[in-house]
C-alpha cells in the first residue's frame, strides 16, 4: 500500500512534470517563431542590401550603352538621352550608401569615398556632355572616352554586388547552422520531458487499470455477497419485507413473506401490513431499532400473530427499514391450549373433589334405603314401594360407581409402578366411557386373549386413562365422520410371545393425513381450543414409554387404529434379572 506522504509526493512529481512540458513546449513554440520571423526579417535585408547595387549596376550598363550608342552616331536625341541616363546614374550613386538599403550595404564593405568620387566623376561628365554638340565631329570621339571613364565604376559595383552575395550566403549559412544549433536543445529538452510524460501517462493508465480491475473485482464480489445475502434472506423461515419510510411501499419481501400476504407488491395487504405494524411499534419512523407484536387478518378472516423487530437499513443505497416477523400464530394457539389444559386439570380436581363429597350422602341414602326396606318387609301390601327402593338402591350403586371412576380417574399419579392385570386395566377403561358411548350409539366391544392374570408393569391409573384417551379420541371421531355405517369401536387385547398388545381401532373414517404426521406432538389438534388440547396422545406415548412399551397410530380400513405394544411382566421381570 502506498502511504499518504508517498502519494502527495508523487501527485507533485507529477504535477511538475507537467507543468514543466508544457512551459517547455510553448517556450520552443514561441522560440521557433521568432527565429523564423528573424529569419525572414533577414532574407528581406539582404535582399534589399543586394537590391540598391544590382540597381546602381543596371544603371551603369544602361548608360555605358547610352555612350556607345551615341559616340557611333552622336545625334542631339541621343545625347538628351546620354545625359538622362548620367542624371539617373547620378541619383543612384548616393543610394549605395545613403539610403536604408545602401546603410545596410554599409555592413558588407565601406565604398562611400569611392562612389562619393565617381559622383564627381559623373557631374564632371554630365557637364562636359551638356557642352557637347552632335554635329560636332569629335563629339562622337569624346563620348567615347568619357564613356571609358565609367569602367571602374562598373567593375566596382560588379564587385559589391558579388561581395553582398558572398556576405548574404555566408549570413544565410550562419543563421542555419544557428537556427539548428539553438532548436536542437529545446529538441532534446521537449524530446525527454515528452518521454517522461508520455511514461507518466504509461504508469498512470497502468495504476488506473490496476485500480479498475480492483474495483471490477471488488463489485463483483460485492454482487455475489449481494446475492448470497438475498438467497440467505429468501430462506430465512421469518418474513422479511423492506419498507420505504418516504410513502410506506414495500421496496422488498422474502417468500416467506410473500405466502403469508401475497406475491405482488401491489396488492392492498401490503399496506396493511405497514399500517399494522407502525400501530404497533408506537410508529416506527425515527427509530432505529424495536420490537413489536401484531395480529395480521388474511383476506379468509384468518387472523396470523406475528412478533419480531425492525431495524433501519441502507437498502437500494437508500436509508429504509426493515420488518422481520415471525409467526407466532401456533405458539399463541399452544399458549391457549395450556391455559385450556390447566382449566381441565383444575376442573379434573374439582371433579375428583365433587366425587369424594358425593360419596358420603349416597352412602347414607343407600343406608335409608336399606334401612326403609328393612322396615317395610313386616308390613302388608309394601312390595310396590320395595321395588321402588330397589330402584333407588341400584341407581345409588350407579351413582357411586360413576363417583369411583371420577375420582379414580383424577387420582393424581402416584409414580410408583407396579404390576397390574391389563386386561382388567382395559375393561375399567372401557367402563368408564360407556355411557358416552351409548348416548352417541357407538357400538363398544372387546375381544381380549389373554388371560387377566397377564400383567404388565406400570401405573395403572395413568395406563386407564390413555385408553380412556384413545377411546375419547374415537367417540370425538364420529362427530365428524359421515353417517353412512353403523358406528363401532373395537378394542383388542392380545399376547405375541412376551409381547401384549392392546388395540383401539374405530370406523370414523380415520386420521387427517396432516394430522397423521404430528400425531403425537403436543398441542397438535383439530378439534375447537375448547374441545381439544392436543396433549392426549403426547401423554399416552410417554405413559407407554414409561412401561418400556410403545404406541402407534395409523388408519385401517373405514377408521384409525391405535396399537399399544407393551411387555408382560414375566419379560420385564425376565429383562431387569438380565
Ligand atoms: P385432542 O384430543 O385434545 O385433540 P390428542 O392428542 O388426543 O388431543 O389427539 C390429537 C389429534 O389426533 C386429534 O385432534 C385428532 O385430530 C386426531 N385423532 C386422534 N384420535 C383419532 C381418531 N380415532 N380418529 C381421527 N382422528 C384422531
Amino acid at each position: 500500500m502506498i502511504s499518504s506522504r508517498n502519494r502527495h509526493t508523487i501527485f507533485l512529481l507529477k504535477g511538475g512534470l507537467i507543468v514543466a512540458s508544457v512551459v517547455l513546449f510553448v517556450a520552443t513554440v514561441m522560440l521557433y517563431v521568432s527565429q523564423a520571423r528573424q529569419g525572414a526579417l533577414l532574407t528581406a535585408t539582404v535582399r534589399s542590401s543586394g537590391w540598391v547595387a544590382y540597381q546602381a549596376h543596371i544603371e551603369l550598363v544602361k548608360t555605358e550603352a547610352a555612350f556607345a550608342t551615341t559616340s557611333i552616331i552622336p545625334t542631339n536625341d541621343g545625347l538628351r538621352a546620354l545625359r538622362m541616363r548620367l542624371e539617373i546614374l547620378r541619383s543612384r550613386l548616393p543610394l549605395l550608401y545613403n539610403s536604408d538599403e545602401g546603410r545596410l550595404l554599409r555592413g558588407v564593405l565601406d565604398i562611400e569615398p569611392q562612389v562619393r568620387d565617381y559622383e564627381i566623376k559623373v557631374d564632371r561628365i554630365l557637364e562636359e556632355v551638356e557642352t557637347l554638340d552632335a554635329e560636332d565631329g569629335d563629339s562622337g570621339h569624346r563620348l567615347k572616352e568619357l564613356g571609358a571613364t565609367l569602367e571602374p565604376l562598373g567593375r566596382l559595383l560588379h564587385s559589391t554586388l558579388m561581395q553582398s552575395v558572398a556576405y548574404n550566403q555566408e549570413i544565410f549559412r550562419r543563421e542555419k547552422e544557428l537556427a539548428q544549433a539553438t532548436g536542437i536543445v529545446p529538441l532534446v529538452l521537449l524530446f525527454i520531458s515528452g518521454t517522461a510524460l508520455a511514461l507518466l501517462l504509461f504508469f498512470q493508465a497502468r495504476n488506473d487499470r490496476l485500480r479498475l480491475d480492483q474495483i471490477m473485482q471488488a463489485q463483483s464480489t460485492l454482487k455475489a455477497m449481494e446475492e448470497n445475502l438475498r438467497a440467505v434472506i429468501q430462506s430465512v423461515p421469518a418474513c422479511m419485507v423492506v419498507i420505504d419510510p418516504v410513502d410506506d411501499t414495500v421496496s422488498f419481501f422474502n417468500s416467506t413473506a410473500a405466502s403469508l400476504i401475497s406475491t405482488s407488491p401491489d396488492d392492498p395487504g401490503w399496506r396493511r401490513l405497514v399500517r399494522g405494524a407502525r400501530d404497533a411499534s408506537n410508529d416506527m419512523s425515527g427509530r432505529q431499532w424495536g420490537y413489536l407484536s401484531m395480529a395480521y387478518t388474511r383476506p379468509g378472516g384468518e387472523i396470523v400473530s406475528l412478533r419480531g423487530s425492525f431495524c433501519e437499513v441502507l437498502w437500494q443505497q437508500r436509508p429504509q427499514q426493515l420488518l422481520v416477523l415471525v409467526d407466532t400464530t401456533r405458539v399463541r394457539n399452544a399458549e391457549l391450549q395450556v391455559m385450556q389444559a390447566a382449566k381441565l386439570a383444575t376442573l379434573g380436581e374439582m371433579a375428583t373433589a365433587i366425587a369424594h363429597e358425593l360419596n358420603q350422602p349416597l352412602a347414607v341414602i343407600k343406608m335409608a334405603v336399606a334401612n326403609a326396606k328393612r322396615l317395610l318387609e313386616p308390613l302388608e301390601g309394601g312390595e310396590p314401594v320395595a321395588v321402588k327402593l330397589d330402584r333407588i338402591s341400584a341407581q345409588v350403586d350407579r351413582a357411586k360407581r360413576i363417583t369411583d371412576q371420577v375420582r379414580r380417574y383424577g387420582r393424581m399419579p402416584t409414580e410408583q409402578h407396579q404390576l397390574f392385570s391389563l386386561r382388567t386395566a382395559v375393561e375399567m377403561a372401557m367402563s368408564f366411557v360407556t355411557e358416552q358411548f351409548r348416548a352417541a350409539d357407538i357400538r363398544l366391544s372387546i375381544q381380549a386373549d389373554v388371560p387377566a392374570e397377564v400383567s404388565v408393569f406400570g401405573e395403572q391409573t395413568m395406563f386407564e386413562q390413555v385408553i380412556v384417551n384413545l377411546l375419547v379420541n374415537a367417540h370425538d371421531a364420529f362427530e365428524t365422520a359421515t353417517p353412512n355405517r353403523s358406528r363401532a369401536v373395537r378394542v383388542t387385547v392380545r399376547r405375541e410371545a412376551e409381547q401384549a398388545f392392546v388395540e383401539v381401532e374405530d370406523n370414523a373414517g380415520g386420521i387427517s393425513p396432516d394430522m397423521l404426521a404430528r400425531l403425537f406432538e403436543p398441542f397438535a389438534t383439530t378439534k375447537p381450543a375448547e374441545k381439544g388440547t392436543g396433549l392426549g396422545l403426547s401423554l399416552a406415548r410417554s405413559v407407554v414409554r414409561d412401561m418400556g412399551g410403545s404406541i402407534i397410530g395409523e388408519n385401517a380400513e373405514n377408521g384409525a387404529r391405535f396399537v399399544i405394544s407393551l411387555p408382560t411382566a414375566l419379560a420385564s421381570v425376565s429383562r431387569d434379572a438380565a
